[in-house]
C-alpha cells in the first residue's frame, strides 16, 4: 500500500494533493447537524438529478447523475435528504479551505472546486504524514470539512496517493507515495492504466492493446516507443509516475484542467450591460480554448471585482458557480449560465474594474462523458449545436478571432432554476446568516 517507508529520510520537494470528501454535501453538513449521519444528496440547478452524494447514499446503491424521480421510493424508504446546489456556498468553502491551506505552504494551487495542490519543501518522508494530519485538523477544525491528503514527489503520484488515503476506513485520510519506494511497485501494480491522472478512456485502450494496463507498466514501458507512438505528454506522465516532476503548476504539459479569461476594463464600468458584454467575449474565447483541446467543462464560474486601488470607492468582489447537469463545450449553455451568474452577483453602484470567466472541472471530450440519460431529442439538439460550433471555430480561425460570435436573441427559456430545496448561503449572505433563536 502507499504508507511511507520507515527510514526514509531523504529531504525533497513534496507535493500533497487535499480534496474535499463528498465535498458539496459536507459543505451543507457543516452549517446542518441534522444532516449527519443519514443518506444526504445535492440535486443539480434544476433538481433534476443528484451531482453529490454522502457515503450513506452511495450505499444505497444510488449512483452519480441519478435522475430525482426514478428514486422516490428510496427516498421515502431511507429518509434521503436531499437539498439543491448552493454555489454560493461551495464557492465560499473552496475559498476558506485554501486559506487554510495558506498557512501551510506559500505555493498553493486551488484546481477544482473541491482540490488543490499544496507545495511542501524541506520535509523528510518522515515527517510528511504528521504535516499531513495537520493540514487534515486544520481543515476539520476551521472550516469543518473532510479531506483527504495525498502526498508524492509529482502531482501524478498525489492524484494516485490520494485515492488512497480516501481508502482509509479509519484514522487521519492521509497517504504518503515515495516514487523511490519498494512497496510503489506493487501499488502502481494494483492502479489501472486509465485511472491514472491524464489518461483517458481512449488512450487507455490504445495502450492496453500494446500490454500496458497498469501503472506499473506505463511507468517501466520504453520511453521513446511511448514518445513515437503516443506523445511527449504521454512520455512526461511515464517521468510523473518515476517520481520526476514535469507538471509546473502553469498545466501548459498536458490539456489543461482549468481555463481562465479575464481582462481588466479600460475604464471601471457601473453598467450591467457592458459588464455583460465583456464576459461574453471572454466565454466565446475560453470556449474556443475548450474546444481545441478537446475537453468539456462541468463547473463554470465568472468573477467581478472593483479596484483594490481606488480606496475612495466602494468595494466589491465575488465570484459564482455553475455547474452543468451535463459537462459541455457549448457556447451557448456557457452565455446562458454567464448571464445569469451575473446578474446574481451584480450590485448597483459599484464601479467594476475586472471581470473573467474561469472553466473548473474540465474531462475529455468523449462520447462516455455523454450521459446516458439523453434522450434522441436532446441529442439532436445537441449535435446540432456541436456542429454550429465547428462551423464558427473554423470561420473565426481563418476569418480572424471575433468574425463570427453568439450573443443576440438569446434564449431566455429555462432560465428561472427550481432550486426549491437550496440551503440559505450561511457565509456570504447577511440576510441568510443562521438564526439563534433564545426560548
Ligand atoms: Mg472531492
Amino acid at each position: 500500500m502507499s504508507i511511507q517507508q520507515a527510514g526514509s529520510s531523504r529531504r525533497n520537494k513534496w507535493v500533497a494533493l487535499v480534496d474535499g470528501t463528498n465535498f458539496f454535501v459536507s459543505c451543507e453538513r457543516a452549517f446542518s447537524p441534522r444532516l449527519h449521519g443519514r443518506p444526504v444528496g445535492v440535486m443539480s440547478n434544476n433538481d433534476g438529478c443528484i451531482i453529490a452524494r454522502s457515503d450513506e447514499l452511495k450505499a444505497l446503491g444510488v449512483p452519480m447523475g441519478a435522475p430525482v424521480h426514478k428514486i422516490q421510493h428510496l427516498i421515502r424508504r431511507h429518509r434521503i435528504a436531499l437539498l439543491s446546489s448552493n454555489f454560493t456556498l461551495y464557492a465560499d468553502m473552496n475559498r476558506r479551505l485554501n486559506d487554510i491551506l495558506s498557512c501551510f505552504s506559500d505555493r498553493v494551487e486551488p484546481y477544482s472546486v473541491d482540490e488543490s495542490f499544496v507545495e511542501l519543501s524541506g520535509f523528510f518522508t518522515d515527517g510528511l504524514l504528521e504535516q499531513g494530519r495537520q493540514i487534515e485538523q486544520a481543515i476539520a477544525q476551521q472550516a469543518h470539512l473532510p479531506v483527504g491528503v495525498g502526498i508524492a514527489q509529482t502531482r501524478t503520484l498525489a492524484k494516485l496517493a490520494n485515492s488512497q488515503a480516501k481508502l482509509k476506513r479509519q484514522g487521519p485520510k492521509v497517504s504518503v507515495l515515495d516514487a523511490d519506494a519498494d512497496s510503489t511497485c506493487q501499488l502502481l501494480e494494483a492502479t489501472p492504466v486509465e485511472e491514472v491522472w491524464g489518461v483517458g478512456k481512449r488512450l487507455a485502450e490504445r495502450l492496453r492493446r500494446l500490454g500496458i494496463d497498469n501503472a506499473w507498466q506505463l511507468r517501466e514501458a520504453p520511453e521513446a516507443m511511448l514518445r513515437k507512438r503516443f506523445s511527449v505528454t504521454l512520455a512526461r506522465i511515464q517521468m510523473e509516475l518515476k517520481g520526476q516532476p514535469c507538471h509546473d503548476g502553469s498545466g501548459k504539459e498536458t490539456a489543461k484542467k482549468q481555463l481562465r479569461v479575464s481582462r481588466s476594463f479600460g475604464r471601471a464600468s457601473d453598467n450591467q450591460q457592458e459588464v455583460l458584454d465583456a464576459l461574453r467575449h471572454h466565454v466565446q474565447r475560453a470556449a474556443e480554448k475548450l474546444r481545441e483541446q478537446k475537453s468539456l467543462v462541468k463547473t463554470f464560474s465568472i468573477f467581478l471585482r472593483t479596484n483594490p486601488f481606488r480606496s475612495d470607492r466602494p468595494q466589491h468582489s465575488d465570484t459564482l458557480l455553475y455547474q452543468f447537469d451535463q459537462p459541455t463545450a457549448d457556447t451557448t449553455e456557457m452565455l446562458e449560465a454567464a448571464r445569469k451568474l451575473l446578474r446574481r452577483l451584480w450590485r448597483e453602484g459599484y464601479h467594476y474594474h475586472k471581470a473573467g470567466v474561469l472553466l473548473m472541472e474540465l474531462v475529455d471530450a468523449s462520447p462516455a462523458q455523454l450521459s446516458v440519460l439523453e434522450t434522441s431529442e436532446t441529442q439532436n439538439q445537441r449535435l446540432k449545436r456541436e456542429r454550429l460550433m465547428q462551423v464558427m471555430d473554423r470561420v473565426n480561425l481563418s476569418q480572424g478571432r471575433g468574425s463570427v460570435t453568439l450573443g443576440v436573441g438569446m434564449k431566455e427559456a429555462g432560465w428561472k432554476a427550481r432550486q426549491e430545496k437550496r440551503s440559505p448561503a450561511y457565509t456570504t449572505s447577511w440576510q441568510e446568516l443562521p438564526k439563534v433563536v433564545a426560548r
